[in-house]
């Protein structure tokens, strides 16, 4: 199992407000190296599988709608402890909860527009970043 990898999308609110440069900045200051990234856009039935696990959530619908709603960043990072540090880096899924100096607090409108996705375990790391990366596009 890999430990030291995590997965990130920028999100459509914040690639909208043009935040990729200063989050990419944020990421690289807190030491994690970019080894996959691409631009790209989600559609309805992509974005549903991608958080399929939130199906019977009542915002699933409008967590679809939205994830599909215009350009994301996905990238691949690596950093020891990658997705315990990512979560902290990102903050609280509700920006009115995340702590100074997260990047949700700075970036991210609100509980569903959040401007960054992080992967919550190293098996949805790793999955998640199957999803859009093959084995060519990643060391
Ligand atoms: P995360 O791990 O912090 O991203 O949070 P979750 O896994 O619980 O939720 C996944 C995503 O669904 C969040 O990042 C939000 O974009 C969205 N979301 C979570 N909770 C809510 C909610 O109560 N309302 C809405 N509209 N969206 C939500």
């Amino acid at each position: 199992m890999v430990t030291n990898r995590t997965f990130t999308m920028i999100k459509p609110d914040a690639t909208a407000k043009n935040h990729i440069g200063g989050i990419l900045k944020m990421i690289n200051d807190a030491n994690f190296r970019i080894i996959a990234m691409k631009y790209t856009r989600l559609s309805k039935e992509q974005a549903g599988a991608f958080y399929a696990v939130h199906k019977e959530r009542p915002f699933y619908g409008e967590l679809v709608e939205y994830m599909s709603s215009g350009p994301i960043i996905a990238a691949i990072l690596e950093k020891n402890n990658a997705v315990a540090d990512f979560r902290t880096l990102i903050g609280a899924t509700d920006p009115s909860k995340a702590a100074e100096g997260t990047i949700r607090k700075i970036y991210a409108e609100s509980i569903s527009a959040n401007a960054v996705h992080g992967s919550d375990s190293d098996e949805n790391a790793q999955i998640e970043g199957d999803f859009f990366f093959s084995l060519l596009e990643r060391p």
